[in-house]
Formats: structure tokens, sequence, C-alpha cells
């Protein structure tokens, strides 16, 4: 993503690189990324008037169905309008370039149902009390190559290994490559746990351009495994035998200048940040519907499989819904963060980090105090432990989770109303269309829209 500040920036920018047509893509309530292309002859014009959209199509699932209760369907138009500074040449799709959109009514404002000015408007509201946020999504995923539609992962090796490495590495040279073309930093690489399981990770970033950045690396990451005739699935458990994908959220609240660190505390972390912890803890059952929103998310959240499962908060416990990580010597500041871990590519990222900074903040204003941190494996605690540390078992399926956030006034006021019932319709109908199937349905479908 070059930041680029004119949209005749941009259109001198595709001639000279001779774009051929340039993707103006949105992620929508079930994180399908989709889109519509214009010829850049005419990118002037689409890239100031838009291009046009159906409203229904945000209300269909991650199998194209259209859910007409939520009263979209045929008729009604929003405009696909391009924030510039996402312009990226895509490496990976010769000549072509792409643009993420805000969603507008036709009278130039945000439509209700966009999931970017959800998340802006969580921004705005921690501006507004000097807040500003930086952000990392930690996506891991499984790479392999399909022969008579038969999953071979690319290696067999054992975590951290170099054998993983070695058997990866030019996948994650390309991968690397075409990020960095893209303006997209990298910071650390490893072979996973999992068979043909690997997780590259990149810098932070503030809010919005965090998740822009998570839509161009899923993005890219797709697309740099189809061009070497390889798979890549960021689905949160492709495959049941094997450790599920996460995609932590690493996330440090800052003043809004940037140079002070919220969360930072000789102790560990400040009185903000805990008040900030115990707000997401408070409304994490209701949360995961945002941040974990697929059926296959529900076979991943399993105790005692470091992917969390329970509402707890620990220092360096991967078991714990958040950790906090242990900082780096001489950047104690700098490095003070909290991770979020029941996140995966399945979430649009706009509402799931919407939804995290909303919990975070009421934690603020309701002055909450967490719990006691947990040192252990939450699963391995006795209920009256368990009750003590105020621990809950996470929603064990989508539609628990769906029913949760029905109940939780604050994320529904933070979706609005209209995109609450849409959203929850979705996610609802993706529970039906699933739970009717068997389970090998729903995970192949997990793994090749993810
Ligand atoms: N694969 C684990 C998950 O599903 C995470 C392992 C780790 O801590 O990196 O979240
Ligand atoms: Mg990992």
């Amino acid at each position: 993503m070059i930041q680029v500040m004119t949209l005749d920036d941009i259109v001198m920018e595709a001639q000279r690189q001779s774009i051929n047509l340039v993707r103006f893509i949105y992620a929508d309530l079930s994180s399908i990324i989709r889109g519509k292309a214009t010829r850049a002859a005419h990118l002037k014009e689409r890239l100031e008037s838009g291009i046009g959209l159906v409203k229904g199509t945000l209300a269909m699932n991650m199998l194209d169905q259209l859910q007409t209760d939520t009263g979209f369907g045929a008729s009604g138009e929003i405009r696909l309008i391009p924030d510039p500074d996402t312009w990226t040449v895509l490496p990976y799709a010769e000549r072509q370039a792409a643009v993420i959109c805000d969603l507008m009514e036709l009278d130039h404002t945000p439509w209700e149902l966009c999931p970017r000015a959800v998340l802006k408007r969580q921004i705005q509201k921690a501006k507004d009390m000097g807040v500003s946020f930086q952000v990392a999504f930690e996506p891991e995923f499984m790479l392999g190559t399909t022969s008579d539609g038969m999953f071979q992962p690319l290696d067999r090796s054992l975590c951290f290994s170099t054998e993983g490495m070695n058997r990866a590495s030019r996948f994650i040279n390309n991968f690397i490559d075409a990020l960095a073309k893209q303006n997209i930093e990298t910071e650390q690489y490893y072979p996973e746990l999992g068979h043909g399981q690997h997780e590259v990770s990149i810098t932070h970033m503030p809010a919005l351009k965090a998740c822009d950045r998570q839509i161009y690396y899923r993005e890219t990451l797709k697309g740099v495994a189809l061009e070497m005739g390889m798979e890549a699935y960021l689905a949160p458990k492709p495959f049941e035998n094997q450790p599920g994908n996460g995609c932590h959220l690493h996330l440090s609240a800052w003043d809004i200048y940037g140079e002070r660190n919220l969360l930072f505390a000789d102790s560990g972390l400040s009185p903000f940040g805990m008040k900030f912890v115990a707000g997401i803890l408070e409304h994490l059952p209701a949360l995961v519907a945002l941040t974990a929103p697929s059926v296959n998310s529900y076979r991943r959240l399993k105790p005692s499989s470091w992917a969390s499962a329970f509402t707890c908060w620990g220092f360096e416990n991967r078991e714990a819904a958040v950790r906090v990580p242990s900082v780096y010597w001489g950047h104690e500041m700098a490095t003070t963060n909290i991770e979020i871990k029941c996140v995966d590519s399945t979430a649009n990222p706009y509402i799931a980090l919407a939804g995290i900074i909303a919990a975070g903040l009421d934690g603020v204003e309701r002055n909450l105090q967490p719990p006691e941190p947990v040192f252990t494996d939450p699963a391995t605690m006795t209920p009256e432990e368990q009750d003590k540390n105020r621990i809950r078992r996470l929603p064990t399926s989508l539609m628990d989770a769906v029913l949760e956030l029905e109940q939780d006034k604050l994320l529904v006021g933070v979706l609005g109303s209209r995109l609450a019932d849409t959203y929850a319709a979705v996610k609802t109908s993706e529970c039906g269309a699933f739970d009717a199937a068997n389970p090998e349905f729903e995970m192949t479908h997990h793994r090749n829209r993810y």
C-alpha cells in the first residue's frame, strides 16, 4: 500500500505501471473479499463517483445464499468508494491493482452496513477519549498441494523446525516479497505445530490500516499460492486432526500523539490496561461472534489447544483468551501489548476490531476491574477455582455466540441495529446450512473461502 495523496496520483501511477484493471474491493459480513473492477481507462471517473453495488450483496452468506428476511434483495444500491490510501499494485495478478472501498449511500453518507464505517466510529470515540491504537493481526495458515482432490501438506515437520523452513522456503520468500512490494513489512516467520502450518507476522499499524493490511495479507497469501500451483488455507480449522489456524490480534493503546503507551506500567499492565482487559473479558462471550465468526471457528476454540476457550487473561499464558506477552529488553514501553487469541481469519477485521475497541473502552469508562490473572490452563482448574476467577467457557458454537451477541447491548449499539440484525441473519443461515451437512462439507467450504 503506497501512501498516495490524491486521486490524480493514482491515475498517473496506474498509467506508469500499465495497469489494465483496478479492483474495487471490500470484505462482506462473512469476510469474503469481493469487489468489482474498472478498466484503468475509466479510473478517474470511477475513483470520483465509485462503482455501484446492490445492497443485497451484504445480506449474502458465505454460500452466496441471499437472506431476504433482512429486507435486502434485488433493489437498492450503494457505491463502492475507494480509500486512496489503500491503493496497491497486485504482485500476483499481472497488470492489476486494487483499492479497498467504503460502502456509501447515493447521498454520499456512509451506509449503515459499511464495516469500515463501524470501525471508524470506534476510532473516533477513542480519539475523543484521548486514545489511539496500534494493531497487528497475526494469521496462521496451512500450505500444501492437492492431487486427485486430496490435500498434501507441504511438510510434516515439527514446530519451529528448520526442516519446515527448508520445505517452505520458496513459498515463504515469494510471499514475503509480494507483501514487501505492497509496503507490508514482515517481522517474523516460523513453521507452526501443524503439518504444513506456518506463521508470518507483520508490523503493527494504526487501527484502520491494520485491518486494510489483513485484507491484503489474505489476498496476497491466496494469490501467491495460486501462482505457485499451491493451496494456502487460513480457515480456523481446515482439518479436524490438525491444529487450528488462529489470527491473534495484538493491540496497544497510546495517547493521540502516539508518545505514551497507555497499557504500560513497570508492574506489567497499567490501571488503564487492566480496565481495558476487564472490558474485553466482560463482553467476550458475545464478542467472539465478531472475532471468531464462522461455524468452523468453533472447531478451533477448544480447551487445551492454545487457541483459548475460556474468558480469562494471563501473563504469557497461551491458554488465556487475553494474553499479556513479555516485553522486549530496553523497549519495555514500546512493546507492551495485549494479544487476543480468540480471533481468526474468518473475521471481518473492521467489525472484529471495532468490537474489541468498544469492549475495552467500556471497561475503561465503567472502571471495571479484571479478575486475577491465570497462570495455568483454565481447563485444568476446578469449577470453584474457575468461579473465583470469573472464568466462563466461551460459546461452543457460532449459534451460541450469535445469541450472546444479540443480548449484548453495547456490541449491538456498536454495529447499529440494521447491521446487527443483518449480521445475525447471515450468521444464523450459515449455522443452518453447515449444521445440516457433514463436517467435511463445512471444512471444504471454509478452506476454499479463507
Ligand atoms: N494454533 C494456535 C491457535 O489456534 C496458536 C498457537 C500459538 O500460540 O501460536 O490459536
Ligand atoms: Mg502461532
